[in-house]
């Protein structure tokens, strides 16, 4: 027959005892502090049994078993499981036929392990009834304590125990919780009735908050408390189960992706009381801080006190080291096992216990929740105790908050009025004044901090990026234009928010009702998307020494070198820092951006003839290379990938009708003649247009001058400076070998003006599916390839990239897309050309290179998927290269 309930019992930690694992004295507590002792490989051995309980019993009732095995003071008590609580909800909301004898002959061995008789009159047993899932979801569901009251129960312990307080500072407790949690009263009700002044209880006005709360029930509920202590367990029973599906519990595990299959388990325990006079307490403590990491115990208790008390704020706690004074021996006691439990379950512990009568119970142990900057220091550290291996401590950083390391973040326990929802694109928060344009941002930004509000971004923007704090869109997905440059920068941005009415003329915009004008102050978390109204406290981001270690014990585990996209010397300078072993995208197009270099190439674009664009482009030719030799300086021999320019024509050609009059001006043409040009340039689908090599092939003089400036540039450091550079020369957008071989005609022709030969190492982007299914021709002209999945994910998917954010969402929310495929790799549709484009392209040259320069290349799971590909490398914008670096070596840690 199906069994129900699990016990834990004083027996089963006599069985743990003869099983050589117990940890209940100090002596024992050094030999665990031994890597070699048994407890690690216990601990280790029982790792899958503990997971398995968790399921089943819930993490607390699984936590309570455990401890109990390992001869830690548990209050006696068992467990009904969560498979019940699963039956109930499918079975029209009854319980299983066989529970009832179950959980009978569960009392009955209580009321041996106890000596005290459930309901009886003369040695009353009280017990607890809690709720508890696998997965903890504080607070979300119900519990009743001090189970088994009635009047005469009451009349009876007052006689035992001689503490009519206590005893009637427990019934009061025990009909408010009862008339919450199986009446379904609500709260408020009980807070009105309670006649405790400040919470301060004598004899007088806990008399009165009962009776008080007795009427409170006759008037509310029909059924009231029953005076049947069974009656009144089947009751707390079926609510604590009912509240699995509570509205709240349903919302919580909706946005933490709890899945609802797993039901609550039930804990049924004898009653431990911590209020039973000052020589009792009841508190909370970890066994580090999750706060900061440190290595001691931290947390709160209260003398005289239940459980609820130090969470409902009803009264102040006292720090965990004040203790030590109130009750020396149970804090000696208490730091010893915080410890044992650290060392058994090999991670940072939140223990909630009870003293009774100065005798010590723990009534919880789990994983305790961390902030990013503890969690690491708390693996390190324990990486270093030989508590855990590196490996261990790589695996249990949580990638997602390592941004928050990185970048300002806010500080969410302020309540915020959220305004807006829309991407995350580059992550950190930002506080200021909303400005429109990005001359606004550069004048403003003298004096205040700014967020640069646009429908979208163009490279003309890219100096008001670049002051401003953050950036703000209306339009574009992941890898729009701002979203690209914004996290290269290091610009928290937030994008696509598709409902934002942006205003650039008149400088304000709605959303949802409000209006933000020009100047008004916003915040944007670029890391949710959220965007807030008004200023928020930010939290100042730490790189500690702790987080070097790990991220050198990751670069010791992976296998996928991690290089950075980047170009500008700020960035470059940052990407080092950040540990980039290279450059795999240097987008030239990305160097012309301050306002001088960005006519120039504005007028090279637009030029009527050969000859005007041979001019601009002469005269581009000596910024490109200082800026080319500031870059390979800067390198030292690492290696460069140096993509030949690839402008979508839209974002370099001037919007603004004062930027057209200019150009016209400084290229001798007439305003008329100018805007004819630029109707002749204009592209219905720029995305797919003049861009990339095609560029190259219809004006071979950009791409030359480009090639000529780069080997002046290496020749010039070689000489004057001794400096090697380690140059890879990349051509974007190629769809046909014949480009290729056109273009390497004229990029050969261009070294060989400088160098008198030609040897280069010439690798290709493969971002378009054609380029992948004919990447075995393609192999045959160059050293290696770069996946440059944006475009490739755009181009196979048939999504403009600067269009996604408009439909997203519903595409989300519809469950159409799992996740959105400009953040992830789709491993079945993008994932399969970059298999085959690998497989053919080996074949056809076995010595070739494989590296990833679109945006995936910085995101853990689609990383996971390059590491399996065997590719050389990733490429990521410099803040996202501490979470490639570790990313990349779990990747190699999982997969091998
Ligand atoms: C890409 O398409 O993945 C890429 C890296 O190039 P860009 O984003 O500059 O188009
Ligand atoms: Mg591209």
């Amino acid at each position: 027959m199906k069994q129900w309930v699990y016990s834990f019992n004083a027996n089963e930690a006599a069985a743990a005892k003869a099983a050589a694992f117990l940890i209940n004295s100090e002596g024992l507590l050094a030999n665990c502090l031994d890597p070699s002792v048994s407890a690690l490989h216990e601990a280790a051995g029982s790792s899958h049994r503990l997971e398995k309980n968790k399921f089943l019993l819930g993490s607390k009732g699984a936590a309570l078993k455990e401890m109990t095995r390992l001869g830690l003071p548990v209050p006696a008590g068992f467990t009904i499981t969560t498979e019940v609580c699963n039956y109930y909800w499918q079975n029209n909301h009854t319980l299983p036929s066989s529970l009832a004898a179950e959980i009978k002959a569960e009392i009955t061995s209580l009321e041996r392990a106890t000596g005290k008789i459930f309901g009886d009159s003369a040695n009353p047993l009280l017990l607890s009834v809690r709720s508890g899932a696998a997965i903890s979801m504080p607070g979300m569901m119900d519990t009743v304590l001090n189970l088994g009251m009635n009047d005469e129960v009451v009349a009876c312990l007052i006689k035992q125990t001689g503490n009519k307080l206590f005893v009637l500072d427990s019934y009061r407790r025990f009909l408010a919780m009862y008339g919450e949690v199986a009446l379904g009263l609500h709260s408020c009700l009980f807070q009105e009735a309670s006649q405790l002044e400040d919470g301060r209880v004598t004899l007088e006005n806990l008399e009165k908050t009962i009776a008080s709360y007795k009427q409170l029930i006759a008037r509310h509920s029909k059924l009231g408390v029953p005076g049947d202590p069974d009656e009144q367990l089947y009751s707390a029973i079926a609510a604590v189960i009912k509240s699995w599906n509570s509205e709240r519990a349903q919302v919580y595990r909706r946005l933490n992706n709890i899945s609802d299959e797993l039901g609550t388990a039930v804990n049924i325990q004898a009653m431990v009381f911590g209020n039973k006079g000052d020589d009792s307490a009841t508190g909370v403590v970890f066994s580090r801080c999750p706060a900061s990491g440190e290595n001691k115990l931290f947390g709160e208790f209260l003398l005289n006190a239940q459980g609820e008390d130090v969470v409902s704020g009803t009264r102040t706690p006292l720090p965990i080291d004040q203790m030590q004074q109130a009750l020396p021996q149970n804090f000696k006691e208490l730091t010893t096992i915080c410890k044992e439990l650290e060392l058994y379950y090999r991670d940072i512990q939140d223990i909630e216990f009870t003293i009774e009568n100065k005798k010590l119970y723990i009534l919880q142990t789990r994983s305790a929740k961390r902030t990013a900057a503890s969690a690491i220091k708390v693996a390190v550290d324990m990486a270093g105790e030989g508590l855990i291996s590196k490996d261990e401590a790589i695996m249990r950083i949580p990638l997602e908050s390592i941004n928050k390391l990185l970048h300002m973040s806010i500080d969410y326990s302020h309540d915020l009025p959220t305004i807006a929802q829309g991407l995350p694109a580059s992550p950190g928060a930002a506080t200021g004044m909303a400005v429109f344009h990005p001359r606004d941002a550069e004048e403003m930004s003298r004096h205040h901090k700014v967020i640069l509000v646009r429908a979208d971004t163009s490279p003309e923007d890219i100096q008001g990026m670049y002051v401003a704090s953050g950036i703000l869109t209306s339009r574009g997905g992941m890898t729009s234009h701002a979203a690209v440059v914004a996290r290269g920068m290091g610009r928290p941005c937030v994008c696509g928010v598709s409902k934002l009415n942006i205003n650039e003329r008149e400088e304000f915009f709605q959303i949802n009702g409000v209006t933000v004008k020009y100047g008004d102050i916003i915040t944007i978390d670029g890391g949710t998307g959220k965007v807030f109204l008004g200023e928020t406290p930010l939290i100042q981001p730490v790189f500690s020494a702790e987080f070097s270690a790990l991220l050198s014990w990751a670069d010791e585990r992976r296998d996928l070198q991690v290089r950075a996209n980047a170009e500008t010397p700020l960035d470059v300078i940052t990407a080092l820092q950040f540990g980039a072993e290279g450059l795999g995208l240097c987008r030239t197009e990305h160097m012309f951006f301050d306002s001088a270099k960005i006519s120039l190439v504005q007028e090279m674009i637009v030029a009527l003839d050969s000859d005007r664009r041979k001019e601009a482009v002469d005269r581009l030719l000596p910024m490109q290379i200082k800026d080319f030799k500031e870059l390979f300086r800067l390198m030292q021999g690492k290696p460069i990938n140096v993509r030949l320019l690839d402008p979508p024509l839209h974002e370099f050609l001037p919007r603004r009708e004062e930027d057209k009059e200019e150009l016209a001006k400084s290229l001798g043409l007439p305003l008329a003649v100018m805007e004819q040009r630029l109707k002749s340039l204009h592209e219905v689908n720029p995305m797919l247009g003049h861009r990339g090599c095609r560029l190259g092939i219809t004006c071979p003089e950009i791409y030359q001058m480009q090639v000529q400036a780069i080997f002046q540039a290496i020749n010039e450091l070689k000489l004057k400076e001794g400096i090697d550079t380690n140059l890879e020369l990349m051509i974007p957008l190629v769809c046909d070998v014949n480009e290729l071989r056109q273009l390497k005609e004229y990029i050969n022709e261009a070294i060989k003006q400088v160098n008198g030969k030609e040897d280069v190492c010439l690798g290709t982007m493969i971002e378009l599916p054609r380029a992948a299914l004919m990447a075995g021709q393609i192999a045959k002209e160059v050293r290696y390839f770069s996946f440059g999945t944006n475009d490739l994910t755009q181009t196979t998917y048939g999504i403009s990239r600067d269009d996604i954010a408009a439909f997203l969402p519903e595409y989300l929310n519809k469950k159409i897309f799992a996740v959105d495929p400009f953040s992830t790799i789709d491993e079945d549709g993008v994932g399969e050309l970059i298999r085959i484009a690998i497989s053919r392209g080996r074949q056809a040259n076995p010595g070739l290179k494989f590296g990833v320069c679109g945006e995936h290349a910085g995101n853990p799971e689609s990383i996971e998927f390059f590491h399996k590909l065997q590719l050389d490398y990733i490429s990521c914008s410099p803040y996202r290269l501490p979470i490639a670096r570790i990313a990349a070596a779990r990747a190699k840690i999982e997969c091998g």
